[in-house]
């Protein structure tokens, strides 16, 4: 069982499938984690938000992995897009890790209505974070096209990732393009749409007759579309089961079938980046 690695526009790579921490109970974390990494996983996708950095790190740290052996992504929380703040919350970041560095930081949300509207300062902090070595590669999250075009024309670093919510539903479509377009490489949140898209007949249809379930057939589907996930779950025999994925293919027609079922809009299950402005207390 191999995880492919992706190439990342500043010259490193990520595996193409991680484990997802976001929802999981900062006191069950260091436990879903290990199961992670023992069943083989070798990236793991915490925030600051997720309130569970700790737990990441402690699991890291007794697996008897080498560091550069785990791939390990954070995100700026929405209160801290200040210069001075990033800089300061960036720092907790790694004493809840206790580790040196991370090997990808990102800004969760543009936050297009707050902060004057001003992500590229917030970015710009990004990139000292990239200069000192301790995040290996820089990007950002749920940003949108005007978003990343910002960046295009006013930073020295472009993202090497751009994390967006996409899952057969709600699929992203032109903000997916636009990455490929310019070498940022998509990652999809809430790949299986948390659950919802599983029971989906064209779904159940496909895993039936590959004798594949639900979770692992979608999963498959991104993994064809080259895009990187990073599916969450706390049950041992599931985390297990979206991490075999590398020992079967989907048909041209089944991820065709799949990727029929997008909604548009409709399908969004989360926030609108455009108008999203929580900021945790
Ligand atoms: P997901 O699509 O990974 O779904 C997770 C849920 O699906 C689980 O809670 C479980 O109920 C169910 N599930 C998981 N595996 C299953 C299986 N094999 N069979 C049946 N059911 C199964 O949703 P997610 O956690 O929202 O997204 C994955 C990761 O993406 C998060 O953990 C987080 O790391 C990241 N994320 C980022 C953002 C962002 O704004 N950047 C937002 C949401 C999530």
């Amino acid at each position: 069982m191999t995880v492919p690695q992706i190439s990342l526009n500043d010259g490193r790579t990520i595996p193409q499938l991680g484990f997802g921490v976001y929802q999981i109970d900062p006191g069950e974390t260091a436990a879903a984690v290990t199961t992670a990494l023992e069943a083989g996983y070798r990236h793991i996708d915490t925030a600051q938000m997720y309130g569970n950095e700790r737990g990441v790190g402690e699991a890291v740290r007794a697996s008897g992995l080498g560091r550069d052996e785990v791939f390990i992504t954070s995100k700026l929380n929405n209160g801290f897009h200040e210069p001075d703040e990033a800089r300061r919350a960036f720092d907790r970041t790694l004493t809840a890790l206790a580790l040196e560095h991370v090997d990808l930081f990102l800004i969760h949300w543009p936050l297009p209505t707050l902060y004057d509207g001003d992500f590229v300062s917030t970015w710009k902090t990004l990139e000292e974070f990239r200069a000192d070595g301790r995040a290996r590669s820089i990007g950002v999250s749920n940003f949108q096209i005007e978003h990343l075009q910002r960046l295009e024309a006013e930073a020295d670093v472009q993202p090497a990732v751009n994390q967006i919510e996409l899952h057969p539903y709600f699929q992203n479509a032109d903000v997916r393009a636009y990455g490929a377009e310019q070498g940022i490489a998509t990652e999809a949140w809430s790949p299986i749409a948390q659950g919802a898209v599983l029971d989906d007949p064209a779904v159940t249809e496909i895993a039936g007759r590959l004798g594949r379930s639900p979770a692992q057939v979608v999963l498959r589907w991104h993994i064809q579309r080259g895009t990187i996930v990073f599916p969450k779950s706390v049950t041992p025999e599931r985390i297990r089961e979206n991490l075999a994925l590398f020992d079967f293919e989907l048909e041209p027609a089944d991820v065709a079938a799949i990727t029929a079922l997008d909604r548009g809009e409709r399908g969004r299950t989360g926030p609108n980046p455009d108008r999203f402005a929580y900021v945790p207390s």
